[in-house]
């Protein structure tokens, strides 16, 4: 007999670790922006994943080259090269004009291995002395959970008990260029933000501000990483959320919707000279770059390279925007957007964002709080017109009702 809903949620409680705490929903299939969980109830997915979804569920081009990998060869490890690895670089390089691609796996191991490499280009290329190199990031940011990665969240909750940390970073004030300036010294190997930062509650920057970062980095000799691993491949409305500001970093990591939804893959791309610090020994991973994640990620840069979905996110922009204008004192007290990508603060008198995402899920829309009342909404790229108006709605019925 299969397991329900409740039954399945009763069984994680002894024998899965505990560091989520899921909205109880248990999902068994899932199409385009629907998904559907073990009773059959459907609701409209508007979380994709994080933007690890950014083209829905199983989209087909997506699901065809996974399963025609599948078929022919899915691992060799780095010992070997595999005959998908060269296109998928070339592919992703010139889809966000960089010359150098570092293939890996998840979001949090994309940044560790943009860390390394902006402390390797430090000592070799800047010349800082051994063991001095030093990175500025911001406040509130998001980069993953890996212990070096805590080891400059200003979160709390994600820190705690998880010492010693990792030494050489310096937290500044996000969307302050002066903070930013006085942070950047001769021993600084690279500024780390979000170009919008998205854990915090899509978080998005005065205009001017990547510019400015770019110009400082540029005049201070240090490097502009920017992590795009959500608000990049389309969210935006542009193929990197830092094109909003047609700037250009010296490296991006990308991870989520590269994979396509199928399978973890992230990557650090970024200029030849940068990149190029590395030699073989120094960085590496079993599973970066292997075939299956090529052939997925490649066909994740061909949709992309159409630029349907960021012409979509575009278009459908002012929607979302117009939609959260309008609930605006009738249950929303503030929001921020980019593309389809918003953080909608609720009033505190409704519930928290956790009850609001609760009762949104019993009406059939799927989305997760981030802070107190915020709740975070990113639906997949592929979402109609009239599946976003009829999300909005939802949310208006559930702040109004
Ligand atoms: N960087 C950013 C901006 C993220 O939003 C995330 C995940 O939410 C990560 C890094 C970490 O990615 P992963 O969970 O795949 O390690």
């Amino acid at each position: 007999r299969p397991r329900g809903s409740e039954e399945l949620i009763r069984a994680e409680e002894p024998v899965l670790a505990h560091n989520y705490h899921p909205l109880p929903v248990v999902v068994a299939r899932a199409e385009g922006c629907w998904v559907e969980d073990v009773e059959g109830r459907r609701y409209l997915d508007l979380l994709a994943g994080y933007s690890a979804l950014n083209f829905g569920h199983r989209h087909p081009a997506l699901v065809e080259a996974a399963h025609r990998q599948l078929d022919r060869l899915t691992l060799t490890s780095r010992a070997f090269h595999n005959d998908r690895l060269a296109g998928f670089a070339e592919r992703l390089a010139a889809l966000t004009g960089t010359d150098m691609v570092l293939p890996m796996n998840t979001g949090a191991e994309a940044v560790e291995s943009g860390i390394k490499v902006a402390r390797k280009w430090a000592y070799d290329v800047k010349g800082v002395p051994d063991g001095r190199a030093t990175i500025v990031v911001a406040a509130d940011n998001f980069h993953g959970r890996t212990t070096t990665i805590v080891s400059f969240s200003t979160d709390e909750s994600a820190r705690a008990g998880f010492g010693p940390f990792t030494p050489g970073f310096r937290v500044v004030p996000y969307n302050d260029l002066a903070a930013l300036e006085a942070a950047v010294d001769e021993t600084t190997a690279a500024v780390l933000i979000e170009p919008v930062q998205g854990e915090a509650g899509v978080i998005v920057p005065d205009d001017g501000y990547l510019t400015g970062v770019r110009e400082l980095t540029r005049r201070a000799n240090c490097l502009f990483v920017a992590d795009e691993i959500q608000s990049g491949l389309g969210r935006t409305g542009h193929t990197l959320a830092v094109e909003h500001e047609r700037v250009r970093p010296d490296v991006v990591l990308l991870g989520k919707a590269l994979g396509g939804g199928i399978v973890p893959v992230s990557a650090v791309v970024g200029r030849r000279e940068v990149l190029g610090v590395l030699h073989p020994g120094e960085h590496g991973s079993t599973f970066g770059g292997n075939p299956l994640a090529a052939a997925v990620g490649t066909a994740v840069v061909e949709l992309l390279e159409t630029g349907e979905y960021q012409r979509r996110a575009a278009e459908l922009a002012p929607v979302l925007r117009d939609g959260l204008q309008a609930l605006t004192g009738r249950g929303v007290v503030g929001f921020r957007a980019r593309g389809l990508w918003a953080g909608v603060d609720v009033d505190p008198a409704l519930g928290t964002g956790r009850e609001i995402s609760e009762r949104l899920m019993r009406e059939g829309v799927l989305v997760k709080d981030t802070h107190g009342s915020t709740i975070r909404l990113a639906p997949p790229l592929t979402i109609t017109r009239g599946e976003l108006e009829e999300a909005l709605g939802t949310l208006e019925k559930v702040l109004t009702a």
